[in-house]
């Protein structure tokens, strides 16, 4: 298999990405080395008690990449191979999605090495409180604001929110995102970065003369962004012809039953063994024709070795990073249409944003309002990234980053220090 330096570090090839970009709007250093740099690190090392009762320590981190343009804001995620290098890529993603969403967010990013699914409940709440209570240094509703990534989901937002509001002596609702509704989550925040991905693959469908009424479709990762990306794409007449998760995939050419399959999940803990279709490799999965594909899993899953393989016309990046450099510059050759992450996937960030500011006020929005708004700023980036990819004569993802870094550099600009 072909490896790459940007294969293998993924805060490398973001950094390689933002200084391609620099070269291109003639940035001055001082600026891309600030860009290329996370502000502020945390690593922690804490323990915690396992149901068995012995002490097991675990290594976590809180990044914040740049804070420029607002409070850091950016997800948590539990997983075992999770990286220093990765929560920065992913902390440096979170500016540049931000600035993308033009939303008034700097960049972060969380994580803890560890693997939710071999942790019984109790576990997970003891390692999250103490995480928290590690972290509590940098996060806050002014400071920096955690919300779910791959592992974690609304019940740990909810434990993060108890534990910081306890040390504190009051409840305080934003500090975090993606809370259940019931102390101060948002309506649509659950569904709201499968609904970007939506959004998304419409808006792309027209730029190949297509439309998502029996565009057929692949989507890599059944979790929050997979599944909702999946059933929001089948409610506007997709074919969801396969869906994978990390046990394996499945697939049926005339269409899955959506909603059957999420039951079957839910029951099973896979997309796995669903009745009436057949088992696919995620491998294959991503190699299928088919009109969309959705990568909504983990990172480096379209690399120099598989891409050339890809039959989508349309890829739309719900995952942080599915596709290495190398594979991007494939796919582009090849005529397939990618939406990249920093704008696919912002629909989490923008709903995010939204559930903060109800916090803030404690007022709340009810969910057409918010998924109405969403689907305006959604729209805007959208179209404010193709039009530029289109006067650049470029790929939808280089003018991602340069809308990106213009607004980076000049809001460092405006705030000064610079020459
Ligand atoms: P999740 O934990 O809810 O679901 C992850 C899914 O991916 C699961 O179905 C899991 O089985 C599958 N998976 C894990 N490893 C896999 C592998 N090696 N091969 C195939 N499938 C695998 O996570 P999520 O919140 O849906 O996040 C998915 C991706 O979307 C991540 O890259 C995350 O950073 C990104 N993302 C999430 C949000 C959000 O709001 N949750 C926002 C923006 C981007």
């Amino acid at each position: 298999m072909t490896m790459s330096t940007e294969t293998t570090n993924p805060f490398k090839a973001v950094v390689s990405q933002i200084n391609a970009t620099c070269d291109r709007l003639n940035v001055k250093d001082a600026y891309r080395l600030r860009l290329g740099k996370c502000e502020r690190e945390l690593i922690v090392n804490f323990p915690v008690k396992m149901d068995d009762g012995t002490v097991k320590i675990f290594t976590g981190f809180r990044i914040q990449h740049n804070d420029t343009r607002g409070p850091s804001k950016g997800g948590i995620r539990y997983h075992p191979d999770v990286t220093l290098d990765e929560t920065r890529a992913l902390a440096a993603r979170m500016t540049l999605k931000a600035a993308v969403a033009n939303i008034p967010y700097g960049g972060a990013k969380g994580a803890v090495i560890c693997n939710p699914e071999l942790m019984s409940q109790t576990e997970l709440e003891r390692l999250t409180r103490r995480y928290t209570s590690e972290i509590s240094l940098l996060i806050g509703p002014e400071s920096d604001i955690p919300a779910p990534d791959l592992g974690t989901n609304p019940q740990v937002m909810a434990w993060i929110m108890d534990t910081y509001s306890m040390a504190k002596g009051y409840s305080i609702p934003a500090v975090v995102t993606g809370k259940p509704i019931d102390i101060g989550g948002s309506k649509g925040r659950f569904e709201a970065t499968g609904r970007g991905c939506m959004i998304s693959a419409n808006l792309a469908t027209k730029q190949k003369h297509l439309s998502l009424k029996g565009a057929t479709v692949a989507v890599q990762g059944f979790g929050n962004v997979g599944s909702a990306a999946a059933k929001l794409l089948a409610r506007e007449g997709c074919r969801i012809i396969a869906v994978s998760d990390v046990k394996g995939g499945t697939y049926n050419s005339k269409g899955l039953d959506i909603e059957a399959l999420l039951n079957h999940s839910k029951e099973t803990g896979s997309v796995v063994g669903f009745k009436g279709a057949e088992a696919m490799t995620n491998a294959e999965l991503l190699a299928l024709p088919c009109d969309i594909l959705v990568p909504a899993a983990i990172g480096g899953q379209i690399t120099a070795a598989n891409a050339a393989q890809v039959k989508a016309k349309i890829i739309v990046e719900g995952a942080n990073g599915p596709t290495t450099p190398e594979a991007s510059k494939i796919l582009c050759d090849n005529g397939v249409f990618v939406v990249p992450d920093i704008l696919a996937n912002i629909g989490g960030v923008i709903v995010s944003y939204f559930e903060w500011i109800q916090n803030i006020e404690s007022f709340f929005w009810e969910e057409e309002e918010i998924n109405d708004k969403l689907q305006r700023l959604m729209t805007n980036a959208f179209t404010e990234v193709l039009e530029i990819s289109q006067a650049e004569k470029t790929d939808m993802r280089t003018a991602a980053y340069m809308i990106a870094v213009r607004r980076l550099v000049s809001a460092m600009s405006i705030r000064g220090i610079y020459p």
